[in-house]
């Protein structure tokens, strides 16, 4: 069995990060790399305050590893898996972003379920030890679920709003398809805080672009060829804005040549197979918020949905965002909204198409 991991989903074509034209040489300019949440992440900030922010925003994100690991086993989310059915005080943060997971849960159908992490285990990927569960396996597991195994009461005894949940014996949790979103948003207001006036994170596959570049263009942000992780597929060209993929190339496996890969379609237990290499959901990020975290799960459920489940939804305006899916038979569909944000890459071998 062989083991593959992608690393760096959707690329920001940095190349202008430094003495590109427009940056005075005093500008401050501060570039940091770490490794978190399962993935490799970049901090870029600009101005005065841009040291300062870049540091804070990496002491965030290993905060929050810290809060929502499933695998390290003080954290927040382990001690309400570990918890055999019983209450567990999170704190108003975890038991918020539970909230919000639930909720998108319920939008998309159940596309998006963090109860799926006894399924996601089975095939070995929260820990890394790659397998092919049996289907009555796999049947036994899916009963636990759901997300109405996730309980979270409403009030406490006296009337205060609860910062408590129990889930249900046999399920539990995985943060996986929100975290990094969650933490891009977090990571906006560090920067917003700060005043930075420009900058660029990339949380694996989850980008952040504050303000457009210093030289007054839009950030290039590219989209990985799923095929080729050397191409790729599109550019956005982005200003305040949020950009999230995800993609069955992330992380998979092979076994008796076939690939098995990390996004789970709750309804069959097995990885997705929707006709979609990858799906990059595109919202607004100049202040409001909540936008990655919101990228970050519909990335994840539209991609289980497939193209035509994920445009409807889309359609529906139930959230406000923007997408580009990649597809199996050779098309890049883009919505009407990025028209002018998207670059055709030529090269690619892809056809493009723009649907409303
Ligand atoms: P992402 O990279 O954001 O698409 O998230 C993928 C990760 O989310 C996986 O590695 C799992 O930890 C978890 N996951 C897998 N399938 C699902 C699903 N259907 N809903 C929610 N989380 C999932
Ligand atoms: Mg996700």
């Amino acid at each position: 069995m062989k083991r593959l991991l992608a690393s760096c989903l959707v690329t920001v074509l940095a190349l202008g990060l430094s003495g590109c034209g427009g940056i005075s040489p005093d500008q401050a300019h501060e570039s940091i790399q770490t490794f978190a949440m399962d993935t490799a992440m970049i901090f870029s900030a600009y101005g005065a305050g841009g040291t300062e922010a870049a540091y804070a925003a990496e002491a965030e994100v290993q905060r929050l590893d810290a809060l929502l690991s499933r695998t390290k086993e003080d954290s927040a989310v382990s001690r309400l898996n570990n918890a055999g059915g019983g209450e567990v005080e999170l704190g108003s943060e975890v038991r918020g972003l539970l909230e919000t997971a639930k909720t998108y849960g319920e939008a998309t159908g159940g596309a998006f379920d963090i109860t799926i992490a006894p399924v996601a285990s089975a095939w070995g990927f929260t820990e890394d030890a790659y397998r092919v569960p049996a289907q009555a396996e796999l049947e036994q597991l899916l009963q636990a679920v759901g997300t109405e195994h996730i309980k979270l009461p409403t009030a406490d005894a006296g009337g205060n709003a609860s910062t408590m949940a129990a889930l249900d014996a046999g399920s539990k949790i995985d943060l996986g398809g929100i975290a990094k979103g969650y933490a891009s948003d977090r990571v906006a207001e560090i920067f917003r805080e700060r005043a930075v006036p420009y900058g660029m994170v990339s949380l694996g596959g989850n980008v952040w672009v504050c303000g457009g570049r210093p030289d007054g263009k839009p950030w290039r942000v590219a989209i990985q060829d799923p095929e080729k992780s050397e191409n790729y597929a599109g550019i956005l060209n982005l200003s305040d804005a949020f950009a999230v993929t995800s993609g069955g190339y992330q992380r998979f496996f092979e076994e008796n040549g076939k690939t098995y890969h990390h996004i789970i379609d709750p309804a069959t237990g097995h990885p997705a197979e929707s006709g979609l290499t990858s799906v990059t959901v595109v919202a607004d990020g100049s202040g409001k918020t909540g936008g990655g975290t919101m990228c970050d799960a519909l990335s994840t459920a539209l991609f289980v949905m497939g193209e035509d489940k994920a445009l409807d939804f889309w359609r529906s305006g139930t959230c406000e965002f923007e997408l580009v899916l990649v597809s199996d038979d050779g098309r890049v569909v883009v919505t009407d909204g990025l028209r002018d944000a998207f670059e055709e890459v030529k090269e690619s071998g892809y056809a493009y198409e723009f649907v409303h």
